[in-house]
């Protein structure tokens, strides 16, 4: 009780009230996890990113690998099928579109070439 009489000369029991409110209003306001309302593919989304796999529907730029016949860049697919689209300069403005297809590497106009790997879906 003496302690609790030096408290309150001092203000330390005001301050302690007002923080106390403050962070459960703070508390109150913050939004649920998107994880718990998410359903369906964005649910799977989530949880891929979650456990670390950051493009689990292969969305994300492919970078070019060396290109050659013999160390093509490597393309993953769920399907037997893939369009892709190379840019082949720099600096271009346009895309190549090609179709590669499971087990037949394929090369671009420019001379890059690609070949389909399996991947397994979610
Ligand atoms: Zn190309």
């Amino acid at each position: 009780m003496a302690s609790l009489c030096r408290q309150i000369i001092r203000g330390n029991a005001l301050k302690g009230v007002l923080l106390n409110s403050a962070r459960r209003g703070y508390a109150d306001k913050m939004m649920p996890d998107p994880l718990e309302h998410a359903t369906g593919l964005e649910r799977k989304e989530l949880l891929a990113i979650q456990s670390g796999d950051d493009d689990p529907f292969n969305m994300k730029v492919l970078k070019k690998a060396a290109g050659t016949k013999a160390n093509p860049t490597l393309v993953p697919s769920c399907f037997d099928a893939r369009i892709v689209g190379c840019i082949c300069e720099e600096h271009s403005t346009a895309i190549s579109w090609l179709w590669i297809h499971k087990g037949q590497p394929r090369r671009c106009e420019c001379g890059h070439w690609y070949k389909l790997i399996e991947k397994t879906p979610l």
